[in-house]
C-alpha cells in the first residue's frame, strides 16, 4: 500500500508541475513494493500485451482506443514499456486506495520485460507486431530477442496475434505451442524489392536454409518460404490492403471493413491491421473498431505535424527498419523538402549508432526533391558522414550540433524555398524537438495563442 501512496503522490506532484510522468512514479513505487504489478494484475480480468520491435506504441494506443469504445481500459500510452512504465500506467488509473476502475488492460511491453512481468499479469492475448534488429546495446542479438519473447509467451496461456508476413513472428508461432491467429497484408499487394532490403531472417530458423521471397512489403515482411523445409508464410486470418487513406480489412465470412488510417503509410497500415486483428480476436464489434480509430490521436513523434512558416513533420527514428520506413515516407512526400536529422547516443537512444550504416539513407540521395539536409545532435558529424557515403553532395549537408539552431536553420531554408520540412530524430531529441516546434507554432498562430491566454 505504501508503494501505491508514494507512487500516486509523485504523480500528483509532477502533475502540479505540469509534467506528465510515464516511468518515475512506478520506478519508486516498485522499489518500495516489489509486488505492485502482481497486485494490480490480480485486480484486472485480462491483459492484452503488445510487443515486438516496431509499431508497438501505435498499435497499443489504437487497440486501447478500440477497447475503450466498449469498456474502461488501463494502458501505457507513451511507450513507457518497461516494468516501471507498466506500474506507472496502473498508478495513473487507480484510486488512492489502489482500486482500478477497469477490468481490462492493454499494455505495451518491451520484449525483454515480458518474461519478468508475464507471471504477474493475466495476459490473455499477446500481439507481436514484428521482430527486427533493435537496441543492440541491450539485446546484442536477434536470437536473444526471440528467446526472451518465447520465454515470456511460455509463461502465459495467451492466444497469440502475430504478423504472419514476418518469418520471425511465424517462428514464434510455431515454437510457442499456443493458439495463434495470423494477420498479414493481402498477397497481391506485395512488391518486388527495389534492392536488397532484407537484414534479419534471411535464413530459415527451423532448418538454417535460405528463405525465398516471392514478394515484399518492407524489411523482412513478405511472401517467404523455406527452400529446405515446410516453413512458409501462413495464410492470414485477417488481411489488410492499403487503399489510399484507408485499410481494407478482410476476415473470411464477414463483410470487409474500410478502416480510416489516422496516420499514413504502409508502416502504420500494419499497426492498424494489428490492432484491428487483436480487436476482432477479443470479440470487439466493427463499430468499436471504427470508433477507436476515430478517437485515436497520434502520439508525439509518430508523424506529428506542425504548421509553421513551412509545413513540418516530426518523426522518431531508432533502428534501421523503422528508419527505412520513415525515409520511405519522406521520399514519397512529393513536395520539395528540407530534412533535419538529429542523432543522439544517450542510453535511451542506444549508445551504439552503427545502425545508421544499416539504414537506407541512400533513399535521400536519390530523391530529386530534396534541397538540403541539416544534421544535429551529439552525433551530427557521424550522421553527416553517413549521408556523404550515401551519395549526398557535401554542399547540401549542413552540420549544426545544436538542436534548436538546426531546426531554425531547416525552417528558414524550407520557408525561403517553399519546401516542406521533415525532422527525423532519435529518442532523447524527440521531446525537445516537439517542444520547440510547439512553442514556435504558438508564436506563429496568434489566434491560437490568444485563445489559450483567454481560457487560462
Ligand atoms: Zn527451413
Amino acid at each position: 500500500m505504501l508503494g501505491i501512496w508514494i507512487g500516486k503522490f509523485i504523480l500528483w506532484v509532477l502533475r502540479l508541475r505540469g509534467r506528465d510522468a510515464t516511468s518515475l512514479p512506478g520506478k519508486v513505487a516498485l522499489r518500495i513494493s516489489p509486488g505492485l504489478i502482481r497486485r494490480f494484475g490480480g485486480q484486472v480480468k485480462r491483459v492484452i500485451a503488445v510487443t515486438g520491435t516496431n509499431g508497438k506504441t501505435t498499435t497499443t494506443s489504437l487497440l486501447a482506443s478500440m477497447v475503450a469504445e466498449r469498456e474502461p481500459v488501463v494502458t501505457n500510452h507513451k511507450g513507457a514499456n518497461l516494468a516501471q512504465g507498466i506500474a506507472t500506467a496502473f498508478l495513473r488509473s487507480c484510486s488512492w486506495t489502489g482500486r482500478l476502475p477497469a477490468s481490462t488492460a492493454v499494455l505495451e511491453i518491451d520484449e525483454a520485460t515480458l518474461p519478468a512481468v508475464a507471471p504477474d499479469l493475466p495476459i490473455g492475448v499477446i500481439v507481436v507486431t514484428n521482430v527486427f534488429r533493435d537496441q543492440l546495446d541491450r539485446y546484442g542479438e536477434l536470437d536473444g530477442t526471440l528467446a526472451k519473447l518465447l520465454e515470456g509467451i511460455r509463461k502465459t496461456q495467451a492466444t497469440l496475434v502475430l504478423n504472419g508476413d514476418d518469418p520471425l513472428c511465424r517462428y514464434l508461432g510455431l515454437r510457442s505451442s499456443r493458439k495463434v491467429i495470423y494477420y498479414g497484408m493481402a498477397r497481391d499487394t506485395a512488391r518486388s524489392p527495389r534492392r536488397e532490403q532484407m537484414r534479419d531472417g534471411q535464413f530459415c530458423l527451423m532448418c538454417g536454409r535460405p528463405l525465398r521471397y516471392d514478394g515484399f512489403w518492407y524489411g523482412q515482411l513478405g511472401l517467404y518460404r523455406c527452400e529446405g523445409c515446410d516453413f512458409v508464410r501462413p495464410h492470414p486470418v485477417f488481411q489488410g490492403e492499403l487503399q489510399g487513406g484507408f485499410l481494407r480489412f478482410t476476415e473470411e465470412g464477414l463483410p470487409d471493413l474500410l478502416l480510416d488510417l489516422p496516420v499514413s503509410g504502409l508502416y502504420n497500415a500494419y499497426n492498424v491491421l494489428a490492432a484491428a486483428s487483436a480487436a476482432r480476436a477479443l470479440g470487439l464489434t466493427s463499430a468499436a473498431i471504427h470508433g477507436g480509430l476515430r478517437a485515436y490521436r497520434p502520439p508525439e513523434g509518430r508523424m506529428q505535424r506542425f504548421d509553421l512558416e513551412a509545413p513540418v513533420t516530426l518523426h522518431l527514428i531508432k533502428n534501421p527498419t523503422g528508419c527505412d520506413s520513415v525515409l520511405d515516407t519522406v521520399v514519397s512526400d512529393g513536395r520539395d523538402k528540407v530534412v533535419v536529422i538529429g542523432v543522439n547516443d544517450l542510453a535511451a537512444d542506444g549508445r551504439d549508432v552503427s545502425w545508421l550504416w544499416d539504414a537506407d539513407f541512400e533513399l535521400l540521395a536519390e530523391d530529386p526533391r530534396l534541397t538540403a539536409v541539416v544534421t544535429t545532435g551529439f552525433r551530427a558529424h557521424d550522421m553527416a558522414l553517413r549521408l556523404k557515403y550515401a551519395g549526398l553532395p557535401e554542399s547540401r549537408i549542413r552540420v549544426e550540433p545544436d538542436l534548436e539552431a538546426a531546426l531554425q536553420e531547416g525552417l528558414s531554408q524550407s520557408s525561403a524555398t517553399g519546401a516542406a520540412m521533415h525532422a527525423l530524430v532519435t529518442y532523447t531529441l524527440l521531446h525537445p524537438a516537439a517542444r520547440w516546434l510547439s512553442e514556435r507554432r504558438d508564436e506563429h498562430e496568434p489566434q491560437g495563442a490568444l485563445y489559450r491566454t483567454s481560457v487560462s
